[in-house]
């Protein structure tokens, strides 16, 4: 039985050699497991085709989705943390943001832009959830601040997509002062009748939460996004209750008058617009 016997040894093939998909060509939903292609994904505005699972995406996706040939102009786009509580956890607070700097591209967890979404003028900020959990520290809250006086200076409309596990806990109290800051830029907006509109994605939580996120003038959701300030868990050892089903869920939230209404992200620029235009 020798063929049964290896004769050579040690034949293998080099990794290069081996006929594989190439990385990234196709998509698996995180909800249904069910396969797509990533280009279809993409087409799609980043939702499942087969359970239309709204995917966790971030500022590159959202200008791309709503402003027209994704052309804007950045604000601020260089601002940057300091470390005024020189803040050390696992590892000092300069080297997390530095690392997560190079880990994702981005300066901090907001970019803010403006430009022309089916021909009306915009500001929109939006939330990087990749950036150390979609925090909001000060530079979070300085650049939305200042989003919003471009949008008070040329009476633009503001679009806020926020998706934020809450305040930057290495910022500690510097943070928590950005809802203020935040809170009485809307209100100048809101004197001003600039609109504000503010999408909550999934999750929005905490501090965020408790400021500009539920501040506009229409608080909007897409669909089974999380919206909470404490987690449930945290909720649930609090009161000593189970919670309802469904708790916190964008639905729930709706529900129970806290939403204006809910979006699919396909739908998002066409309803935006339609709602901007009525407001004029
Ligand atoms: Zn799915």
């Amino acid at each position: 039985m020798s063929w049964f016997v290896r004769k050579e040894k040690g034949i293998n093939t080099p990794t290069e050699m081996k006929r594989e998909a190439p990385d990234g060509l196709w998509y698996q939903c995180p909800n249904c497991k069910k396969i797509m292609h990533t280009r279809e994904h993409k087409l799609n505005a980043y939702t499942c085709a087969h359970c239309n699972y709204h995917d966790k995406v971030g500022s590159e996706a959202y200008f791309e989705l709503l402003f027209d040939h994704n052309e804007f102009i950045e604000l601020d786009p260089e601002l940057r943390s300091g470390d005024p509580l020189r803040f050390i956890d696992t590892k000092p607070y300069p080297d997390r943001i530095r690392s997560t700097m190079l880990k994702t591209g981005l300066k901090d967890a907001v970019r803010a832009a403006h430009g022309k979404m089916n021909d009306l003028d915009i500001v929109v900020a939006c939330m990087d959830f990749n950036f150390i959990g979609g925090s909001m520290g000060s530079v979070v809250g300085e650049k939305i601040a200042r989003a919003i006086d471009h949008s008070l200076a040329h009476r633009q409309p503001f679009l806020m997509i926020s998706r934020s596990g809450g305040a930057r806990m290495m910022e500690a109290g510097l943070s928590l002062m950005q809802m203020a800051k935040t809170s009485a830029k809307l209100a100048l907006l809101s004197e001003a009748k600039v609109p504000y509109i503010s999408l909550l994605t999934d999750p929005t939580t905490g501090g965020v939460t408790a400021s500009y996120a539920m501040l506009g003038d229409f608080n909007i959701s897409e669909p089974q996004a999380l919206i909470g300030f404490a987690g449930p868990r945290v909720i649930r050892e609090t009161i000593g209750k189970d919670l309802p089903k469904g708790f916190q869920s964008a639905e729930f939230v709706l529900e129970h008058g806290f939403l204006d209404f809910i979006v699919d992200r396909k739908e998002l620029k066409d309803k935006l617009t339609s709602l901007l235009t009525m407001l004029r």
